[in-house]
């Protein structure tokens, strides 16, 4: 026998059994049809109860009424219990043969039942609902065997084990090593990879071995896609592409089978590559599946792992795999002989930023005023498609403005747009404009006074996504690591918008407008307690990456009492800052009503006229 025809028994098996189970359903729906309202919905949600269970329900007085089905071969018990919360619930009861005692039990007991009919159908319905099911399968069949033949698409039985892989004999992606910058460590990897495909006699001679798989591990948009783009065309090696999740497939041994598939063609073509993206919807670690294990995905593991240990040597065939959460990936992926190569693309730092800006600069006109160093310098945490994103959104902007050219202001606006959410027009309502500029200035001035913070970059009421008014502060540079004073500023600074509410229009007026700031202050506060080991409770971590606590019971309250000790202390000092600098802070907020925007220059002139600087900073 073939593959083809086992493949064809197995739909079949799998046809009949549908149509048993289409039958079947049919059946059981006919059981409850006749409940009433209430217990249908909590009887079909699941609740059952053997018959002996309900035995005792009934001897311990738990039992409300029961209504009788089928012959007296089904019942819907009304029950109240302890174990059911004590509120009345309906649960489904199957009473075995033989059990006539039961109505003599009922009327013992004193319980209110009844007993319902079948119910009386026609036997046309009858045997038209129990027919239809089993006629759209075979309909279904017949159709998918009608298709099979001429269908290319994978989508029909026949293909069904076949690659879903896009595959390009010889690329031309129309990315080069050129084109990718900021990930300099990823792309010497690379690099050396391509010259192999292109020499392998230069590495043999040597006795050199080459990794049969090289793994990607970073956050979306940093470059991998773009990477394995790169090597296909620099090397100029067929490619293959095709995503993780393409083999997670319902049918147990599909997706192995499609695992084979690719290999078996992959390996008809060396040297080459394969590019598997997102490998974690196959790669994760066996036996954690929610439920139990999930046959399909350990099946669809197994064959990945036995066909990257089946080229003993390297004879061409190099697997990359791209993923974001290598925490999960099974350990037996990361031996060696299979992803033995691994290599973090990570969010780009201020230079790699800038060599990203550039690549993407260099097909749009910019006015010289446009500063990418500037850019780069106001966007941690952007990773290359953001930065890319960036460009486009400045171009688009200039357009809209029929610009020749992409100034400063579309490139300014593009990042505020894409850090917070697009611009509203300023409100009118002065009572609320007012305080919203207290709210912003408070973040500005406490800010700007405490040594360990960035400066701000702009305050404005201009509301934008869901914040009513902004203020920005712009990183220096890079920070790799947070001292404990920094953190301490951002908490105090955070709290700075509701503290200035409260001093300044009374403790009845505060508002809602502050409650993001609130979980922000909340998470740094306790990031500090349980992650860094910055509270008296002393060097230990006291969670893990998921927030479980790891010691239990009374830990819990000590780390609450020490966020809030944290808290209380910057809300003091916030406050002391508000209140000594109350003359300048009424000052900024009449020029912020008045033009809406103040950007850092003019902040900071303001601040140096009129400012005490403050004691004892955190
Ligand atoms: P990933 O596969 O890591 O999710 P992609 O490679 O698909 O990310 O990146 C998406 C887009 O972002 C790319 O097409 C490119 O325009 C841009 N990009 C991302 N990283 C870089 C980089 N390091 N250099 C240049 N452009 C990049
Ligand atoms: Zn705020």
């Amino acid at each position: 026998m073939n593959r083809d025809t086992i493949q064809k028994i197995l739909i079949g098996l799998f046809v009949t059994a549908c149509i048993f189970l289409g039958i079947q359903v049919v059946d059981t729906n006919n059981v409850l049809e006749n409940a009433p309202k209430t217990e249908i919905t909590a009887a079909s949600s699941g609740s059952r109860m053997t018959y002996g269970r309900f035995l005792e329900y009934l001897e311990l007085g738990w039992v409300k009424q029961v209504d009788l089905y089928d012959n007296n071969r089904n019942a819907i018990v009304l029950a109240s219990s302890p174990e059911l919360g004590n509120r009345p619930q309906a649960i489904r009861v199957e009473i075995p043969v033989g059990a006539s005692q039961l109505i003599q039990k009922l009327k013992e007991y004193n319980i209110d039942f009844d007993a319902h009919p079948l119910p009386q159908k026609s036997l046309l319905v009858t045997i038209a609902s129990n027919l239809i099911l089993p006629l759209v399968f075979i309909a279904g069949l017949i159709f998918f065997f009608q298709n099979s033949d001429q269908s290319q698409n994978g989508m029909s039985p026949m293909n069904l084990g076949k690659s879903t892989a896009r595959y390009d004999q010889r690329p031309e992606t129309g990315i080069s090593f050129d084109d990718i910058a900021g990930i300099d460590e990823a792309k010497a990897e690379f690099e050396e990879i391509v010259s192999f495909l292109k020499e392998p006699e230069r590495y043999t001679l040597v006795g050199a071995k080459i990794p049969k798989g090289v793994l990607l591990i970073g956050p979306p948009g940093t470059g991998k896609t773009l990477l394995a783009k790169a090597i296909a065309s620099e090397a100029n090696v067929p490619f293959y592409n095709v995503a993780g999740s393409e083999f997670v497939e319902m049918f147990i041994g599909i997706g192995a089978a499609r695992i084979r598939d690719l290999f078996k063609k992959a390996s008809e073509n060396t040297p080459c590559i394969v590019f598997i993206d997102e490998i974690d919807a196959v790669g994760r670690e066996r036996g954690s599946g929610v439920g139990g294990g999930n046959d399909e995905r350990e099946q669809t593991l197994n064959q990945l792992l036995t066909e990257m240990d089946g080229f003993k040597e390297n004879k061409g065939v190099i697997v990359v795999g791209a993923t974001n959460r290598v925490d999960i990936l099974d350990a037996a992926l990361l031996r060696p002989g299979r992803f033995d190569r691994q290599i973090t693309v990570g969010l780009p730092d201020r230079l790699g930023r800038l060599g990203i800006l550039k690549v993407h600069a260099r097909n749009k006109p910019l006015d010289k005023d446009v500063s990418l160093i500037q850019i780069a310098n106001r966007t941690p945490g952007f990773s290359g498609a953001d930065l890319a994103n960036l460009l486009n959104e400045s171009a688009i902007l200039a357009t809209r403005y029929k610009k020749n050219v992409i100034t400063k202001n579309e490139v300014n606006e593009a990042v505020d747009r894409i850090i917070g959410g697009i611009a509203g027009s300023a409100m009118e309502d002065t009572k609320n404009k007012k305080l919203i500029a207290y709210h912003e200035v408070g973040h500005a001035i406490i800010g700007s006074l405490l040594q360990n913070h960035d400066s701000v970059e702009k305050v404005t009421l201009i509301p934008r996504g869901s914040a009513k008014g902004l203020t920005w502060f712009a990183p220096d540079e890079d920070q790799m690591l947070i001292s404990r004073a920094q953190l301490l500023a951002r908490i105090t600074t955070t709290l700075g918008g509701r503290v200035a509410e409260r001093v300044i229009f009374g403790e009845t007026e505060i508002t809602t407008g502050a409650s993001s700031d609130l979980q922000t202050v909340t998470r740094i506060a306790r990031q500090m307690v349980t992650r860094y080991g910055m509270s008296i409770l002393g060097p230990i971590a006291l969670e893990t990456d998921n927030n479980e606590l790891i010691f239990k019971g009374e830990m819990s309250n000590r780390i609450d009492a020490e966020v809030c000790r944290i808290v209380s202390h910057c809300e003091q000092l916030a406050t002391r800052i508000i209140r000594d600098n109350r003359v300048v802070i009424d000052l900024i907020v009449e020029r912020l009503l008045d033009s809406e925007t103040l950007n850092g220059d003019e902040f900071r002139e303001l601040v140096e006229q009129y400012t005490i600087p403050p004691k004892n900073m955190a």
